[in-house]
């Protein structure tokens, strides 16, 4: 795919980028790993200086970094802005936290005194990072920020629709001071990963974005003997008992569909009521689905963002012809949205057969899959009869009860009473074909560092 910023409210394609060729890319490896040698001997108070340098210029130049979001996948303003903020809440947490995940830790082996044996975390080399366009500083951060911490280097394939976002972060990186090739970006196409990945010189690769993509890289990395995380697609299930709080449930599930036009990972995309308060809960949802203003994602007023593009408007609504055509009730809920732009009318999805591929996808636009469950042991049964195992949410007020069903959800992250957060200092990572291994914490650190076995022996005695 050619690198280029289309402008989903627009349809304008504003600047196109080339792909890079073999050459180009041997030449980026070339100075990611050269960068690798120097910053992984450069003290650890020094890089994490260079993270905090890194979220001032992100807070100082809030509303300048958001609007390359906007202009470049459509998102709203306001949660471009708020993406800019998390972005360097991240970056503050490493910076503040980074080293002592990173400090040795000491085993208790027989024969040995206290400090003889000792795990510690010592930086790979240079990291392949593939991310997605739906939070194109968030995702780069997201590695970026652990993983340069640790003394690791960072090439970066960024989405083909999100060039501008891509540059703008390894600008950020070098106007905080951190030498050139730490973060180096390169417009690769899909191809080039197998070269990427045979270099001797990556050691690894992150990618999030889609089952498909996740398959292809995740397999050319185990040919290769790499290590991989995948942090893919999800269904997240929200779950609302009949002693939830009907009314906040409903709000909060229209949000927690609709934010990022409802292109996240970790929305709540079916959503599943016990029977007792089904019908109110949908009256309410109906209700606040009903109010969002689609628009100019740059005017503060407009609540429903165009889709990223138009190519994924018509893949969301070939999805909704699909369930229509399955048996499932198909039914607009959202008001009239523009003509312009990559615009999808709010959609209701409900009465789906079960085992149908509708219950299976995940959608990923402002469409809603409502579930009627018969009582707590069938909301599980349905929250878990996916391939995906991300995100999700129980509603209860309960909360000893809501604890017991978020252990029963086969699942990674679990919100009760909200749907599922994103946030600098709580992990993030599923199961099953959502993908594996951890981002964010000392979990995600830890993915990408050699956890070096270092013991002292005493050579007068004996093993
Ligand atoms: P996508 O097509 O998989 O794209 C993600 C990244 O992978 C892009 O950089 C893309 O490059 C690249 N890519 C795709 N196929 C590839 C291949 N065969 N070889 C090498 N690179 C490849 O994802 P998307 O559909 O745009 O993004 C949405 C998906 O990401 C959803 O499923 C969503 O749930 C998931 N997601 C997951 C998380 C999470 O943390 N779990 C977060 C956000 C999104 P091009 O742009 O050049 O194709």
């Amino acid at each position: 795919m050619a690198y280029a910023t289309t402008n989903p409210y627009t349809g304008e394609t504003v600047k196109t980028f080339d792909t890079a060729t073999p050459e180009e890319i041997n030449q980026a490896i070339n100075s990611t790993d050269a960068a690798f040698r120097e910053w992984s001997q450069t003290p650890i108070e020094d890089r994490a200086a260079l993270l905090s340098r890194a979220a001032e210029i992100l807070r100082a130049n809030k509303r300048d970094y958001a609007e390359t979001l906007t202009l470049e996948m459509g998102k709203l303003i306001a949660e471009a802005e708020a993406e800019v903020e998390l972005s360097a809440a991240i970056l503050d947490y490493y910076a503040k936290f980074g080293a002592q995940h990173l400090a040795p830790r000491y085993l208790r082996a027989e024969g040995f005194g206290d400090q003889d044996v000792a795990l510690v975390n010592d930086p790979l080399g240079v990291l392949y990072a593939v991310e997605p366009w739906n939070f194109p500083y968030y995702q780069v951060i997201r590695i970026s920020a652990p993983q340069t911490l640790a003394g690791n280097t960072i090439l970066l394939k960024h989405a083909s629709n999100v060039p501008q976002s891509a540059l703008r972060m390894v600008e950020l990186f070098r106007q905080a001071g951190f030498p050139d090739g730490v973060l180096t970006n390169i417009f690769a196409s899909h191809e080039a990963s197998e070269q990427i990945l045979a270099d001797p010189r990556v050691r690894g690769v992150a990618l999030t974005g889609s089952e498909g993509a996740g398959g292809a890289i995740a397999s050319i990395a185990g040919k290769n003997l790499k290590k991989s995380t995948l942090e893919l697609g999800g269904a997240d299930a929200f779950v609302v008992l009949e002693d939830a709080e009907v009314e906040k449930a409903a709000k909060w599930a229209a949000f927690g569909r609709h934010w990022n036009a409802g292109q996240v990972c970790v929305s709540s995309k079916r959503i599943i009521v016990v029977d007792a308060v089904y019908d109110r809960f949908l009256a309410e949802y109906k209700k606040h689905v009903a109010e969002f203003v689609a628009g100019d994602p740059m005017d503060p007023a407009t609540t429903l963002a165009p889709l990223s593009s138009q190519t994924a408007a018509d893949d969301v609504l070939k999805q909704v012809e699909a369930a229509r055509a399955e048996g499932a009730t198909v039914e607009a809920i959202g008001a009239e949205v523009p003509e312009q732009g990559a615009f999808v009318r709010p959609m209701l999805i409900t009465n789906i057969p079960e085992g149908s591929e509708t219950s299976q996808a995940e959608f990923f636009g402002p469409i809603s899959q409502v579930y009627r469950a018969k009582d707590e042991d069938d909301a599980v049964r349905i929250a878990n009869d996916t391939p995906f195992g991300l995100g999700g949410s129980v509603f209860s007020t309960d909360i000893e009860r809501a604890r017991k069903i978020a252990r029963r959800i086969d699942t990674g992250m679990v919100f009760i009473n909200q749907p599922t957060g994103v946030k600098a200092d709580i992990p993030f990572g599923g199961v099953k074909r959502s993908g594996y291994g951890h981002e964010l914490i000392d979990l995600g650190i830890k993915e990408f560092v050699n956890e070096k076995v270092v013991v002292v022996t005493d050579i007068d005695g004996s093993f």
